[in-house]
């Protein structure tokens, strides 16, 4: 990317960076983010520890977001202000994702992305604006087809797909809290 003075958003998480001399090590060093961050990459939050946001307190969001940022400010010596949620976007789980970004609004980031496929608009919700995966399989027409909106259908389909597993799941516990009611004889 430097070469072809490109550059991108890394998203760190601090409490994943690993030593130098960790034996087979899978994640990257300050010295690795440090570097990218001098080649004009900008460093953004994935969370403190990488956990499912769904199941925490609005007390424990809010800490993985501040703590992360301030960490990735204090190791780069730079502002971070973008996020990347960890796992899917639980975007059907209201309370989930009005308490991130609630959370996001006051530790002072500016936007966020998710893992929801598509393009961003103007009206894109800027702390979560859908993505496009890209990676070594898409050749020049495809990478073409996807930067036109070609792709932006899966993320209509996630996000139903989401709302009936979120029916399914509601009504089967609507099912099980009628059958724990004990019935006045
Ligand atoms: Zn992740």
């Amino acid at each position: 990317m430097v070469h072809y003075r490109m550059t991108a958003t890394l998203f760190v998480a601090p409490g994943l960076i690993q030593s130098p001399d960790t034996p087979d090590r899978e994640y990257m060093t300050w010295d690795e983010v440090r570097a990218a961050a001098s080649y004009g990459m900008e460093i953004g939050s994935h969370t403190l520890t990488h956990p499912h946001l769904a199941q925490l307190s609005y007390r424990e969001i809010e800490y993985q977001l501040r703590e992360s940022k301030r960490v990735l400010e204090e190791e780069t010596g730079r502002t971070v202000q973008e996020f990347s949620w960890p796992y899917a976007f639980p975007e059907h789980r209201r309370r989930t994702v009005l308490n991130v970004e609630t959370a996001l609004r006051a530790c002072g980031y500016r936007g966020g992305v998710t893992t929801k496929v598509g393009s961003a608009r103007v009206q894109s919700d800027p702390f979560f604006w859908p993505r496009l995966p890209v990676n070594t399989y898409d050749d020049r027409g495809l990478f073409s087809i996807k930067l036109s909106g070609g792709y932006d259908w899966i993320g209509k389909v996630q996000s139903m797909k989401k709302c009936l597993v979120q029916f399914v799941i509601s009504s089967r516990d609507d099912e099980q809290a009628r059958k724990m009611t004990p019935t006045r004889g």
